[in-house]
């Protein structure tokens, strides 16, 4: 699992993660901003709560986990954002004793302040597929476009300043304790996230070598 505050990366590695390993990714943020473009109710129901920036209850977290690993688990899966409270973290340890997977590495990506904001001040997003880039390093003809499926690259809407403040704020309460929780298990790896990403790729791609 790869957890870290908004901005750290998180996104960026899972894609990178599937695309070299074919390991499959769940984000539930991913997932909610999907059916909120769908309309769907469960979209519906989450998008007042992450457009203001608060987490969105454990129970409907766990449930969009639970459904997803009863299609694609199995052979291992990397999970992109969860868990981020500490009961969807003891969820998760039930959850994945019923399927009889351990859980082999919690990916802690450390990053500074500075780095958050100014990662979430110029991030770009692929409305389609999801893929993220940043407004300085992206060479666009005349609007900005994804270079793998060509759909808009759009901001985020939980990407402006005073929403960031508040996802920092859930962040520290809430998330933050999990760096305990995991590192009792033994489970816990911190990596330095504030670097380009195929260094911290790189990272990555040692500790899931070692953990195999
Ligand atoms: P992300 O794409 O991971 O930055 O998530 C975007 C938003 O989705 C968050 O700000 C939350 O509102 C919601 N969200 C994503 N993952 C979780 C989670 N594990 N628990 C609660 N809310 C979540």
């Amino acid at each position: 699992m790869l957890l870290g505050a908004p901005g750290s990366g998180k996104g960026t590695q899972a894609e990178m993660i599937t695309r070299h390993f074919g390991i499959p990714v769940t984000s539930p943020g991913a997932i909610l901003r999907r059916e909120r473009d769908l309309g769907t109710p469960l979209g519906i129901e989450t998008a007042e709560a992450a457009q203001r920036g608060d987490l969105v209850p454990d129970k409907i977290i766990v449930g969009l986990i639970e459904d997803w690993l009863r299609l694609h688990g199995g052979h291992g899966f990397v999970f992109d954002g969860f868990p981020r409270t500490t009961p969807q973290a003891e969820s998760l340890q039930q959850i994945l004793q019923r399927h009889r997977t351990p859980l082999d590495l919690a990916i802690w990506l450390d990053v500074s302040e500075q780095t958050i904001t100014d990662r979430i001040s110029s991030r770009l997003q692929c409305q389609s597929c999801g893929f993220t880039t940043s407004a300085s390093s992206a060479v666009f003809a005349e609007r900005p476009i994804c270079p793998y499926c060509d759909g808009p690259l759009v901001r985020r809407t939980d990407d402006d300043a005073a929403v960031l403040q508040h996802r920092l704020a859930e962040f520290n309460a809430k998330t933050q304790p999990l760096a305990d929780f995991y590192q009792k298990l033994g489970a816990l790896r911190r990596v330095d996230g504030n670097r380009e990403r195929e260094a911290i790729f790189a990272d990555l791609t040692r500790l899931m070598e070692q953990a195999a």
